[in-house]
């Protein structure tokens, strides 16, 4: 299973072609026995390199111009996990959280060391232009769950200038040994002060896998899935005997009734049963059996 962000825009002709064809080459990967973790990776290189999405190649910039990404992933069976945050000019930034979570002890690595870790393993690295700028009026109108006035008179006040992208990628596989797997991959939300850091590469809060419950990567606001370690939470519900769906649905339920929180979520068991759900308008999402062809839309309920 894959995602493309959870929002309101619907997605276009080639997001939904692009991310079948990610959900294939995830599927392809399980196919020739590889780990989950691997599909996980495969699949959001693929995201991460069409420009088509807020990551990777298609990050937003932060508001001082600077395009800074974040990463992460997890595996299931051992719960090792890896991540970068506010990481430049590398095309996969998912690669870089895999590295974290292999050739070190650590979990997390941010900000120009995370970059210099990345360029020591030579991961491929990506100078884009700048993806475009809009006016504070435009974009307040198009965020319904946008920043406050407080925040947009502090931009206003450091005389910065807000931008705008595309969707956040994540996603979700399960192997043939049953060990399930999780990652993200994002450039971050419109309007964000440099330095600022979402849920996606907080393990437990935009992602999350064990094999005693099932795998969960999460797109949407990241400040309300932080407070609400909302990944982790659905992972515990699934352990406890809920099923993919209602545990998602129980979990972003409370995410939008105590702290009126918007977001998406790609749930999947070890069994292989799965949900998506979202408390935006759209989420761009699909997934793949095998069989027919991969499933994309960005609605579900
Ligand atoms: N969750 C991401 C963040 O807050 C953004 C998104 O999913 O669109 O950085």
């Amino acid at each position: 299973m894959a995602h493309g962000g959870a929002g309101t825009r619907a997605m276009t002709a080639m997001q939904r072609t692009c991310l079948a064809d990610a959900l294939v080459t995830g599927y392809e990967v399980l196919g020739r026995g590889a780990s989950s973790v691997e599909a996980v990776e495969m699949t959001i290189r693929v995201l991460e390199s069409s420009g088509l999405f807020n990551a990777g190649v298609g990050s937003r910039l932060q508001l001082d111009g600077v395009r800074r990404m974040d990463a992460s992933i997890m595996e299931g069976r051992t719960l090792r996990a890896g991540a970068v945050a506010g990481i430049q000019e590398v095309r996969h930034p998912i690669a870089a959280a895999r590295l974290v979570m292999e050739e070190t002890e650590h979990v997390l690595l941010v900000g120009e060391p995370a970059t210099r870790f990345a360029r020591y393993f030579k991961l491929k690295s990506d100078r884009q232009p700048f993806p475009g700028r809009v006016s504070f009026k435009l974009l307040r109108a198009q965020q319904a769950s946008g920043p406050t006035r407080k925040t947009l008179n502090l931009y206003r006040a450091m005389r910065v200038r807000p931008t705008v992208g595309l969707e956040t990628v994540g996603a979700v596989a399960v192997d043939r040994s049953g060990t399930v797997a999780s990652g993200a991959s994002t450039g971050g939300i419109a309007l964000m002060l440099p330095g600022r850091v979402g849920d996606t590469p907080l393990i437990g809060c935009g992602v999350y896998a064990d094999n005693g419950g099932g795998a969960v990567s999460m797109t949407g606001v990241g400040e309300g899935i932080i407070r609400l370690a909302v990944a982790k939470e659905i992972v515990d519900r699934l352990a406890a005997g809920a099923s993919p769906a209602l545990a998602a649905r129980l979990v972003l339920n409370k995410l939008v009734t105590r702290i009126r929180g918007a977001a998406g979520a790609l749930v999947l068991a070890p069994d292989g049963r799965f949900a998506i759900r979202h408390t935006t308008p759209r989420m761009c999402a699909g997934w793949w059996t095998g069989t027919g062809s991969p499933v994309v839309r960005d609605r579900f309920r």
